[in-house]
């Protein structure tokens, strides 16, 4: 397919969602407005809410189905495989020198002072940076506070070539050794958490590299996501050990398909870090989806309503197999009260969660075995999911969607945040560029947006985005007039930061 063709089809999916986020907020507003005195009138916008969610997902529905009877669903299962199967034998080739001692190498210590998903995200841009200098990444992780014997028992080494302790003077710091950026023969290089990186290396994120953009534009709906997602995939090898606690869990749970994540955070992040949501909010997101997927259940095909022998023979009708779908969700917490809760006011889903690991999530135990094996599980499931439903502000849903990049060609739109877009910790700035004029009105009473402020563009302009507020409208700063405000969602799209990383011909194509 084309490059335009793919990135239309997405738009088209973007657009019904912020089309939808639109009305359902201006409605909402209007119909506080109207009550308690005009009754009648917000009885009225209820029941258009509930119709015009049903042609949001009829729409929805066709353009899912448009994907998959365009003929390039294997061609997009290919290229996924090839793209992945090439960054994973480069970062294999990098990371496996067959003289460790020669090798240049990149030293990163996993002694953050933060939680499990905050660490991996560590050790996730020490990979990019070695795999940007052409440096092998040497992991000290002895004393890891979620495991003290460190990273390889947990996860398979990041070298198997080039130890942590890499020679006899049971040192890695033999030979030159500075601190970042160091000189280009500098045996040894130590980086700094990405916080006082200085100076500031290219290919951080969100850039992705520049060799592989063109393919990753047209696969995916969020490229530095997927990027991000194949280090993850390197790096989170699980031990046999950790492999069998997953299946076993597995097993133990009655993990099945379909099912959507749910990662509600909660204790010491409330507050301070973020906004605190109710159950309610999560769940209504579960709800939307599955609503979607049984529509998408029952539907007829449209060839499948032609006079018999008239179809083309590739849709059957639905045989009505599969149209009652059981509801299920896969909870992770770290406060274990909202198991309990979601189990009693929502009995026709089946909950899958353990209050026990919820329990290991809070402050007062996080540092610890029982702490690390929790966060891996919940991850794992997070990941394994059809849907998350979360808030991106927290860095374990962040993996998780990160993650789940793996599983599929493209699962760039199968999340729900109830707060912040995607980001990564220590990003460069995230830019958006309008392919629409927008021209600010007067606000006021009358405005859809209130007092707020609101954003001119013009098509090419840059935007500094600083959130989606999920209403038809996001934040950010116009980089040609300097101006902060509100501007329609649907008016501009990301832009693709690329950087000139090392190509790695050594790897074949
Ligand atoms: P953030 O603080 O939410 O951005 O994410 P971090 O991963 O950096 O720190 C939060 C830590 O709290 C995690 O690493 C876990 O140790 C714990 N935690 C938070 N939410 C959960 C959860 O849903 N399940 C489990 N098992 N642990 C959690």
């Amino acid at each position: 397919p084309s490059l335009e063709y793919e990135m239309t089809r997405r738009r088209v999916v973007d657009g019904v969602q912020e089309l939808w986020y639109y009305f359902g907020s201006q409605l909402k507003q209007l119909k506080a407005l109207a009550s308690p005195r005009f009754k009648q009138l917000s009885e009225r916008i209820d029941n258009i809410l509930k119709e015009a969610s049903e042609h949001k997902r009829a729409l929805l529905m066709n353009v899912n189905r448009l994907a998959e009877v365009d003929g390039y669903g294997p061609w997009r299962e290919m290229e996924s495989l090839e793209l992945s199967y090439l960054v994973q034998r480069r970062l294999h080739y990098l990371q496996n020198p067959p003289d460790c001692a020669s090798a240049k190498k990149l030293l990163c210590n996993l002694n953050k002072g933060c939680g499990y998903g905050c660490q991996v995200h560590h050790v996730v841009y020490c990979l990019i940076v070695a795999y940007g200098t052409r440096r092998t990444l040497v992991l000290r992780s002895k004393g890891w506070r979620y495991h003290k014997a460190g990273w390889e028992e947990v996860f398979h080494p990041v070298s198997d070539t080039c130890p942590p302790v890499a020679d006899p003077s049971g040192s890695i710091t033999s030979g030159s050794h500075a601190h970042w950026p160091g000189k280009p023969n500098t045996q040894v290089v130590e980086l700094p958490i990405v916080d006082s990186l200085s100076p500031r290396p290219p290919y951080l994120p969100l850039a992705v590299p520049r060799d592989l953009a063109p393919r990753l534009a047209r696969l995916h709906g969020d490229p530095i996501v997927w990027w991000v997602g194949q280090f993850l995939k390197f790096l989170l090898r699980p031990q046999p050990n950790v492999q069998k606690m997953l299946d076993s869990t597995a097993r133990k749970l009655g993990f099945q398909r379909p099912i959507v994540g749910v990662h509600i955070r909660r204790t010491d992040k409330v507050g301070t870090e973020a906004a605190f949501h109710p159950l309610e909010e999560y769940m209504s997101a579960v709800d939307e989806w599955f609503d979607q997927l049984e529509m998408e259940r029952i539907a007829l095909p449209l060839s499948g309503t032609l006079p018999d022998g008239a179809g083309d023979g590739n849709w059957r009708w639905n045989d009505g197999e599969n149209k009652e779908i059981k509801r299920r969700v896969y909870l992770a917490t770290d406060d274990p009260s909202v198991i309990v809760d979601a189990k009693i006011k929502y009995p026709k889903y089946e909950i899958l969660g353990d209050p026990s690991i919820a329990r290991t999530a809070a402050v007062s135990t996080r540092y610890s075995d029982s702490s690390l094996f929790g966060i891996i599980i919940d991850i794992h499931f997070l990941s394994m999911s059809d849907y998350l439903v979360c808030t991106f502000s927290s860095q374990v849903c962040r993996i998780a969607y990160e993650i789940m990049q793996q599983l599929r060609p493209d699962a760039s739109n199968r999340f729900r945040s109830l707060d912040d877009i995607y980001y990564y910790g220590g990003q460069g700035t995230h830019l958006r560029e309008a392919v629409l004029p927008h021209k600010a009105q007067d606000t006021g009473p009358g405005s859809p947006v209130g007092q707020d402020a609101v954003l001119s563009l013009e098509p090419g302009d840059l935007i500094g985005v600083a959130g989606n507020h999920w209403d038809g409208y996001s934040k950010g700063k116009s980089m040609r007039s300097g101006r902060v405000g509100l501007y329609p969602s649907f008016k501009v799209v990301d832009r693709i930061e690329m950087a000139d990383f090392p190509t790695y011909a050594e790897v074949p194509l």
